[in-house]
């Protein structure tokens, strides 16, 4: 019995990571922020025995001591994985609304575990390639060795607040680790965009997880006049990021951070894909000429640990942006 501690257990890449330790065999705990939500993921698990999973309550990860009594647990916990984290467009303070959450959350739980969970032998923290990317200067190919050097004055800009918090949150986690030396090692997941099939619980198609909004509003028509800006040209399947979490805990040189991506993509290639894989719902796409916005020189990337030390094999974006849209029409799109 290998039992691990999952938090933001609602969230879209929580949903699939959760399915997957299960699948292997782990027994697993995961924190949400109400009973609700808890209820929920343990009735998309009916067959799955309440010794296996479980949930416990953190409200807010920001809060001084959230994790004390969550990561005290009997069997005690041998890994945790934290990917809670806010990830949305609504920056109203971005102090209170995306640093807190990501720093002290991040901060909180290592003290937690390092005081109160000394079995805990290593701590997967969801960062993102956010905490990479070099927007002002890019590199010609992204890898693990990058950081962004964002500022906190220039995070507090909207349009960067939510990079600038992940970037913060993942090098607290690795300060932490160098200062403390406490009984667990450290590795981080960096995954750029993410989209792949939803298998947590949605209450309506307006409350889409952000990575998959955009599939969803094309998919919804909300696109029909030209082909949305693609922004960030790295995606990686959800499918995959679950899979780097798991396998950071079962590979005992895992130890580090992983730079996870299946490529370069543009969203008229995702167009495209839909076009073809699903031809009624042409009326509602984007128009068929619109060019490509992915420029010939965008910049590269280095995937090869994550292929190397966690032996990842990517989904290609045609199998993931066809399953997205299945789901996104199971769910009403
Ligand atoms: P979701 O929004 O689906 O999941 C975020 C999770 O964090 C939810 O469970 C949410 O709870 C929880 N959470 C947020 N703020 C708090 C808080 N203050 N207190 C307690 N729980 C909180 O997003 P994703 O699954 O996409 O993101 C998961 C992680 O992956 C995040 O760390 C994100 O930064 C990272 N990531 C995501 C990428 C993507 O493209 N999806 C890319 C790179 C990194 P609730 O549901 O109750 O709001």
């Amino acid at each position: 019995m290998v039992k691990v501690l999952l938090t933001g257990g609602s969230g879209f890449i929580a949903a699939h990571t959760l399915d997957l330790l299960l699948e292997r065999g782990f027994d697993v705990v995961t924190t949400v922020r109400s009973e609700d939500k808890g209820e929920r993921i343990l009735a998309a698990h009916p067959n799955t025995p309440k010794e296996k999973l479980s949930y416990v309550i953190v409200e807010d990860i920001a809060e001084d001591g959230a994790f004390d009594e969550a990561v005290k647990s009997d069997p005690p916990f041998d890994f945790v994985l934290h990917t809670a984290s806010p990830f949305h467009h609504n920056v109203q303070d971005p102090v209170k609304d995306f640093f807190d959450p990501a720093i002290k959350g991040t901060t909180g739980i290592l003290k937690a575990i390092k005081a109160y969970a000394p079995s805990v032998k290593r701590v997967v923290v969801t960062s993102s390639f956010a905490a990479i990317i070099n927007p002002k200067s890019h590199e010609k190919v992204y890898s693990e060795k990058n950081w962004n050097p964002v500022t906190w004055e220039e995070g507090l800009d909207s349009s960067q607040t939510y990079r600038a918090s992940k970037t913060f949150a993942e090098k607290a986690a690795w300060d932490f680790v160098e200062k403390e030396k406490p009984n667990f090692d450290l590795a981080t997941i960096n995954p750029p965009l993410v989209l792949g099939p939803v298998v947590h619980y949605l209450s309506s198609l307006d409350a889409i997880n952000t990575s998959n909004a955009r599939i969803s509003g094309i998919v919804r028509g909300f696109d029909k006049e030209s082909t949305p800006p693609t922004v960030t040209y790295l995606w990686v399947d959800v499918r995959d990021v679950a899979l780097a979490h798991v396998r950071a805990i079962e590979v005992p040189e895992a130890g580090q951070r992983f730079f996870v991506t299946a490529g370069r993509y543009s969203n008229k290639d995702i167009v495209d894909i839909i076009r073809d894989a699903y031809p009624e719902l042409e009326d509602r796409l984007p128009p068929k000429s619109d060019p490509s916005d992915l420029p010939p020189d965008a910049y590269g990337y280095d995937n090869s640990r994550s292929i190397e030390v966690l032996g990842l094999k990517y989904h290609t974006l045609r199998e993931s942006v066809v399953d997205t849209v299945k789901t996104l029409l199971e769910n009403g799109a």
